[in-house]
């Protein structure tokens, strides 16, 4: 349903160069509309620069779910864990762990589980459409699938129900490999270790070639980017939103989309409503292919960390922190990325060290993106808090975003994103 056809859209400015905005311009391009993105800094250098590049069907569950009540705790007081909550009396900070904890239970597990599987299949089959059609060019799409390493019987018993229980309700399943099956299809793995689940149904690609390639067809298609240009605030009138105050002056649009990443809740006001989503600051460093380099991209499930071979390059990358927006980036977790690598790859990493990379994921309270209309003006969207999953969720929320804004039917269902269910 359109709830503004009574006004033609013919010029909407998208707030915000990372992969959510990118994704929206191109399918908002692509209905034949003008489109304008600006960024406060260069396109595609927010959170969607460093991450893994994991593009993650597997990834149903969100991170509220039974159990993890212990798991936060825990790692209250354990700086060397991988997941860190920096004490801290912030009211938005306090509102949103709240959030967080009455989530941890099976209902409302399921309910984001499914908010999610909506858009990761479908931004699953829309990758794969952009990459036959040549739209994402360079990005070094690879399709090996996922593994998920466990070290330890432990932890595959601790997240063996978890994979049941997203074959059984959600279909998404993965094949079982132990150490030794392990060992002979990735020799890049030490031997011991206890055992995979492959998940063959995602991939990878190197998210900086894939705002680059971005970059390139919305050139092409003709949307115009313009950085180094904040944004300020919506000058609004009866409902509507009229223009931003930026750092470059006022821009008059027909409708706007804000998809500033972690930075969007700075905007409540506004935006006239409180973005449940705090900023979780992840690490990733990135080098050259070492000698023996994995084929698969995995997850070293007892340390977290991220191992991502690109055809370019190599990267290590995990940690959560939520520590507000503090670009610092801290010796000591950067080293946990190396250490837990150590444990499970033959040659973990390889010199010369290429970057070292901080970023903010836009965390929402129950793990689920907010795609919807600004309570107070009619003509702005917001598409924000897509988590730990942005690069995987990005293309099914940019149709949905064009869909909601042209008045098309949407092919997913847009209520699971809505921002009355906070
Ligand atoms: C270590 C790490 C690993 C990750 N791995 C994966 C992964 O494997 N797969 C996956 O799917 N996701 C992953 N993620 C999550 C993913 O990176 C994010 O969900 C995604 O990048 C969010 O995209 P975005 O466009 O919403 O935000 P961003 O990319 O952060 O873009 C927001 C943009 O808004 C701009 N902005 C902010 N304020 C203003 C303003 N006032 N005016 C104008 N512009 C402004 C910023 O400059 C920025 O460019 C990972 C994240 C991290 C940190």
């Amino acid at each position: 349903m359109n709830e503004d056809a009574s006004h033609e859209v013919e010029h909407i400015l998208i707030v915000g160069g990372g992969v959510i905005g990118a994704a929206c311009a191109y399918y908002l391009a692509q209905t034949g509309r003008r489109v304008t993105i600006i960024d406060r800094d260069e396109f595609g250098k927010g959170s969607s620069h460093g991450n893994c590049g994991f593009i993650s069907p597997s990834h149903v569950p969100p991170l509220c779910r039974p159990g993890a009540i212990s798991k936060t705790f825990k790692s209250l007081f354990n700086p060397d864990s991988s997941f860190r909550i920096k004490p801290s009396l912030r009211p938005s900070m306090l509102r949103w762990l709240w959030q967080f904890l009455r989530r941890c239970n099976q209902r409302d597990m399921l309910t984001g589980a499914a908010a999610r599987h909506a858009l990761l299949q479908s931004s699953a089959s829309l990758y794969r459409q952009l990459i036959a059609e040549g739209i994402l060019e360079g990005c070094e799409w690879e399709t090996e699938g996922l593994l998920f390493v466990f070290e330890t019987e432990k932890e595959r018993d601790y997240f063996a129900p978890l994979a049941n229980l997203v074959r059984e309700e959600f279909g998404v399943g993965a094949n079982w490999l132990d150490g030794d099956q392990l060992v002979a299809m990735e020799p890049a793995l030490r031997p011991g270790l206890t055992g995979a689940y492959h998940y063959q149904d995602d991939a990878h690609l190197r998210p900086d070639r894939l705002l680059a390639a971005w970059r390139d067809r919305l050139n092409k298609v003709g949307v115009e980017i313009i950085e180094q240009c904040a944004f300020q605030g919506f000058a609004d009138e009866q409902g509507r939103a009229k223009a931003v105050f930026t750092s470059k002056g006022e821009i008059q649009a027909d409708a706007f989309v804000v998809a500033m990443g972690a930075w969007s809740p700075q905007w409540n006001k506004a935006l006239g409503c409180k973005l449940p989503i705090q900023p979780g600051k992840g690490l990733s460093v990135t080098m050259p292919r070492p000698r023996i380099c994995p084929k698969y991209p995995m997850i070293l499930e007892e340390c977290h960390v991220g191992v991502t071979p690109f055809a370019s390059g190599y990267r290590l990358g995990s940690t959560m922190e939520f520590a507000g927006y503090d670009e610092r980036i801290n010796r000591r977790r950067l080293a946990l990325l190396r250490k837990g690598a150590e444990r499970y790859l033959v040659e973990p990493t390889c010199e010369p060290i290429e970057e070292e990379w901080c970023g903010f994921r836009p965390m929402s309270c129950d793990g689920a993106p907010i795609i919807d209309r600004s309570p107070t003006m009619a003509n702005v969207m917001i598409a924000a808090g897509h988590s730990m999953l942005g690069v995987s969720m990005s293309p099914a929320t940019g149709k949905l975003v064009t869909e909601m804004l042209t008045g098309t039917t949407p092919h997913v269902d847009p209520h699971p994103y809505r921002l009355s269910r906070f």
